[in-house]
């Protein structure tokens, strides 16, 4: 085994006792010593936010109009959740779940709410700031983190149907939205090398929907839109996308009518950081036993 070669029994003990599979694909359970690593990783985030920073915290799902206006559902149809719910009399809510509807399963009865699972944490933030007014050009700079669903196709280890996503996310003047995203590219780095990880920092694109998506994605590395960092966990040819790191331009600003208080339309970014992920890729790297990391890994998790 090469230093950065992970064990097929290594990964194998990651699926089955550091996470709890269940019956559903790409959804686990998460087991005392995941969430001790998931508790240091989150600190050790925390220590990095900027002073002004407001702090934002939001469950799984998010209005569904929202999602749309942003633009999600052009982009990626295909790993959106919505949530649906039984509607009718109760009487024929109770035909369907009792099996007593004439060729009908209770399945046929859902129809969609006003709800979807939220795909990405930042995707709540735009809003709730441009309803408060201008952005100053020196930014606005928001640390938000939510469960988020997508519908992957595969379940290797790291993909996930629901996982943690914590985020910083800027506001501003385009040459302050750059800047934040340059700047956490080059702390990420840090991180990594913190948490003992091996790594790389690579231009890296979206998975957009359909044969129009491809142009998309290969026009977003042409702009250097963004950037993912890839820690080796069920491969060194395929590593995993643990944290991101992206640069917006006029999109959310566009939509939303964000502005700053010269009247330019603002640009935002995000560093986004899979907890999930990230906590797997240490579990991948440095072993099972937590007591056994190394001690500098350990301090900087504080574990
Ligand atoms: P990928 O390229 O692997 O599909 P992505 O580029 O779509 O990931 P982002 O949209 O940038 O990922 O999401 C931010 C972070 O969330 C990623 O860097 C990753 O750590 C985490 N993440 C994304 N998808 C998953 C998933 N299915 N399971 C666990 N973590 C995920
Ligand atoms: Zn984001």
């Amino acid at each position: 085994m090469s230093t950065t070669q992970v064990s097929t029994e290594r990964l194998e003990a990651i699926t089955s006792s550091i996470l709890q599979p269940t019956a559903a694909n790409g959804v686990q359970g998460r087991t005392a010593p995941f969430e001790e690593v998931i508790g240091g990783l989150t600190a050790l985030i925390t220590s990095h936010r900027a002073p002004g920073t407001e702090v934002l915290r939001f469950p799984p799902v998010m209005s569904r109009a929202l999602l749309e206006k942003s633009g999600y559902l052009k982009s990626f149809p295909h790993l959106l959740g919505c949530v649906s719910s039984l509607t009718g009399t109760e009487a024929s809510i109770r035909a369907l779940v009792e099996g007593r509807a004439a060729g009908q399963d209770w399945v046929d009865g859902l129809a969609a709410t006003d709800l979807v699972l939220t795909p990405a944490a930042c995707y709540q933030v735009y809003p709730i700031i441009a309803a408060r007014g201008d952005v100053p050009r020196s930014g606005v700079l928001v640390d938000v983190e939510s469960y988020c669903f997508r519908r992957e196709a595969s379940s290797e280890l790291g993909r996930m149907q629901a996982f943690r996503m914590r985020e910083y996310v800027c506001i501003g003047a385009p040459d302050t939205a750059l800047a934040f995203r340059e700047n956490w590219k080059a702390r990420a780095e840090e991180l990594a090398t913190q948490l003992g990880v091996p790594f790389t920092l690579v231009p890296a694109s979206d998975p957009f929907f359909g044969r129009a998506g491809k142009l998309m994605a290969v026009n977003q590395v042409e702009q250097a839109l963004k950037f993912e960092l890839l820690i080796p966990v069920n491969s060194e040819e395929a590593p995993t996308a643990c944290m991101s790191f992206n640069y917006h331009q006029d999109h959310f600003g566009n939509t939303w009518g964000l502005r700053t208080d010269d009247g330019a339309v603002a640009h935002t970014a995000c560093a986004a950081f899979g907890l999930d992920r990230l906590t797997i890729a240490l579990f991948a790297t440095h072993g099972l036993d937590v007591d056994a990391w190394p001690p500098s890994v350990r301090e900087a998790l504080c574990i």
